[in-house]
């Protein structure tokens, strides 16, 4: 592509000067383009108690590092109650045994973030939209709503969570689950839009190997692989290939993921490399480290990395997972590499953004003409017409 342009440039340079100048540029921007060191699958705005950096400090903190970046809130708030806490203001979920609750101003305060930046700085983000409860079967209206109020700004929903450790437990009200006809309502309005999902599912129970020694499969995988079956025209990134702070990869790990990765019926599957809780599984030894690789280069097209750094501070906050992976970016083929830091996601968030924003195009436009028509007939019956 650079090359193309250069060539044309050239000769162009003696014909015609101005769009010579402007095909430079093209090609200064390709080569700067293919010169960050990774896309940004899975990032958090904001916390549990929705705070965070703006968007434009955040943006210096992606500087030459981070080339594209999926943003999203935490849809979880953390309540401060004063009959448990006291002073103490918990600000993570581990901070407290107060419950959390689903926020989902977050999709507002994420779309106005991205709404402040120029056209240019925007594409280098796919917001998400997050603010529901998964176990509602009204969460369809809240996505289609958000839609319709930021037509032009969201790539796809989540990350959210089914059964994730200490979270799943802390949600008053019905226990999120797999097995909820409202999440296949979620994911099948999901694949109708194009909107990427990125779920947040744990294989297994937290601390699973010291508490169900007799228990060999792990305990959500049936279930989670039922619902991606269900659900083959929706793509879902399956975060942290399932695994948390204690949730361990189990036995047969790399072979069920294996599995998943080598059958047709799961290729709408991805899997994000990310968060460092999860690094010590997959990094922490060399060992470790040679499996993860190995299934990476098995599969180079279906893994994302994401930093899942939540409302960094500083760079050097955002940019230590990705450092963290070293041993694995160093075990990799460059090809393979490149596709897993970087063109995976081009790929795959492209995709959506250009579905979404036909199915955008096609469906909102129609509503919006039901609600123009709907309001100047309710204008003309009370004679306020003005023609
Ligand atoms: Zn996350």
């Amino acid at each position: 592509m650079k090359s193309r342009l250069l060539r044309l440039g050239q000769h162009l340079l003696f014909t015609w000067p101005i769009i010579a100048f402007v095909l430079f540029k093209a090609a200064a921007v390709c080569a700067q383009g293919s010169g960050y060191e990774f896309n940004d699958s899975h990032f958090h705005l904001t916390n549990n108690i929705q705070e965070g950096p703006r968007i434009r400090e955040f943006l210096k903190m992606m500087g030459t590092h981070a080339g594209r970046v999926a943003v999203f809130g935490i849809p979880l708030q953390q309540q401060w109650s004063y009959r448990v806490d006291g002073d103490r203001a918990p600000k993570y979920y581990l901070q407290s045994d107060a419950p959390l609750y689903y926020y989902s101003f977050t999709d507002a305060w994420i779309a106005s973030e991205y709404k402040s930046l120029s056209k240019q700085e925007q594409s280098r983000f796919d917001p998400m939209i997050t603010g529901f409860n998964p176990t509602d079967m009204y969460a369809v209206d809240h996505i289609r709503r958000v839609l319709q109020t930021y037509p032009g700004v969201f790539t796809g929903i989540g990350e959210f969570t089914i059964h994730k450790e200490f979270v799943a437990a802390k949600i008053p009200g019905e226990v999120a689950s797999l097995q909820n006809p409202a999440l296949d309502r979620i994911l099948d309005f999901a694949g109708e839009v194009g909107l990427l999902v990125i779920l947040h599912n744990d294989i297994d129970l937290p601390l699973a190997k010291d508490i169900a020694k007799e228990q060999a499969e792990p305990a959500y995988l049936a279930q989670l692989k039922a619902v991606l079956k269900r659900h083959p025209n929706t793509t879902i990134i399956w975060a942290h290939m399932g695994l948390g702070r204690l949730v361990a990869p189990p036995p047969n790990f790399f072979q069920e993921i294996d599995t998943i990765l080598h059958d047709p019926d799961f290729r709408n599957v991805y899997f994000d490399i990310s968060w460092d809780e999860v690094a010590k599984y997959f990094v922490g030894s060399a060992e470790a480290t040679k499996r993860l690789a190995n299934l990476v280069q098995r599969y180079p097209d279906r893994l994302l990395f994401g930093t899942d750094a939540p409302a960094p501070r500083d760079q050097d906050k955002y940019l230590k997972v990705f450092y963290q992976y070293d041993p694995l970016w160093n075990s990799l083929d460059a090809e393979t590499s490149r596709k897993v830091r970087l063109e995976n996601y081009e790929r795959i968030f492209d995709t959506a953004r250009h579905k979404v924003r036909a199915w955008e195009k096609a469906h909102l436009l129609a509503v919006q003409k039901q609600i123009d028509s709907r309001e100047n007939l309710h204008a003309h019956d009370s004679g306020l017409a003005v023609n």
